[in-house]
């Protein structure tokens, strides 16, 4: 599987330095070099149409993507991109089918991951399915069925207590020729391989085709912002379809804190709860980016605010996990504020099944 002869090289989200297509676990070297990083991400040439704008046009298919667009008749206004019907569970099977075309293209024979659990077992999976070895660092609390299946999937696993430690390894792994790092092991991160996110543009592609009205909001959880910026980019490829405002989702504030005035590579402490996919105390430039370039916001959601509508929605038999569900406690504060009117179409992105315990 070649890589598309479209794909013109990497540019920077925030200098906008451009660089050749290649791997670079610290983001953008420029930036890296002067103390202030930030990821790169994919451009192609102009005459590209919106969806050959793909790295890989062939990739390791386990049925991803093409996910329902959920209406919900006790809330109006509203769709759910529900992503947790994909594969292993969750939207990061989108990233994991791109960036594994991207390591067995390359030669690589393993691929490294940083992760909470969601991102983990997607990319053991897509691994499995390339022929291509898969190590996991994770947390000491990932939950036990998680576990089981990373082995079951063929991945080494290797748990930490902190994320310093997470970083460390893949760090080491990204230094051995034969190892595609696709975590990022800049402190603070900038978020993942970028080749990878250009598979969450496929959402906002899907979304503009399933919708049966404009789209005015998207609403996201987020952490480091890879899949709000690879939405962002999504609906950018798409002429004549207007940008929706991006809402951006966090346990506690970060990048609201930038949006404030915080520097964005600063350290937020927070308390994220239950809320272990969209956890960490640092964000991104990107996802910055797709906050401002959109005119959207970033949403705090506590975890106890997160727990009321996990509740609420298990009632009517859905199966998103607690970080998932955030979407819909932000959506209820957007309203009441006003930033969403009412009529204005908002799809909720619910990323990720309850089945894995997260
Ligand atoms: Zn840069």
């Amino acid at each position: 599987m070649p890589l598309s002869p479209a794909l013109r090289g990497l540019e920077c989200v925030q200098c906008a330095a451009r660089f050749p297509v290649g791997d670079h676990p610290r983001g953008c070297p420029a930036c890296d070099a002067a103390g202030r990083n930030a990821n790169l991400f994919c451009v192609y040439d102009d005459t590209t149409p919106p969806a050959d704008r793909q790295p890989y046009l062939d990739t390791p298919a386990l049925g991803e993507g093409n996910t329902p667009l959920l209406r919900l008749p006790w809330l109006p206004g509203v769709s759910v991109k529900n992503e947790a019907a994909n594969p292993t569970g969750s939207h990061k099977d989108r990233f994991a089918a791109t960036v594994v075309a991207h390591a067995a293209a390359s030669g690589y024979e393993r691929v490294a991951i940083s992760s909470s659990g969601n991102a983990g077992l997607a990319l053991a999976a897509y691994a499995a399915a390339a022929g291509l070895r898969c190590t996991v660092a994770g947390y000491t609390r990932l939950p036990e069925p998680v576990r089981a299946w990373l082995a079951d999937l063929g991945a080494e696993l290797r748990l930490f207590d902190t994320d310093a430690e997470r970083v460390r390894l893949v760090r080491e792994l990204a230094a051995r020729p034969d190892t595609l790092a696709v975590s990022n092991t800049a402190e603070p991160f900038v978020g993942c391989h970028p080749v990878g996110i250009e598979g969450y543009k496929r959402i906002a592609w899907e979304i503009a085709g399933q919708a049966a009205e404009e789209v005015r909001h998207v609403v996201v959880p987020t952490s480091r912002g890879d899949l709000a910026w690879g939405v962002y980019r999504g609906f950018a490829d798409l002429s004549g379809v207007p940008m929706p405002r991006l809402h951006l989702v966090e346990p506690f504030p970060r990048l609201a804190a930038v949006l404030g005035g915080a520097p964005v590579g600063g350290h937020f402490p927070g308390d994220s709860g239950r809320l272990s996919s969209i956890g960490g105390h640092t964000t991104t430039v990107q996802a910055h980016r797709a906050v401002t370039l959109s005119g959207g916001s970033a949403v705090v959601v506590s975890s106890d605010a997160a727990g009321e509508w996990y509740a609420r929605l298990c009632g009517r038999g859905h199966v998103w996990e607690p970080s998932s569900v955030t979407v819909f406690a932000a959506y209820e504060r957007l309203r009441a504020e006003g930033v969403i009117g009412e009529g204005e179409h908002t799809v909720l992105v619910a990323t990720s099944h309850f089945f894995k315990g997260l």
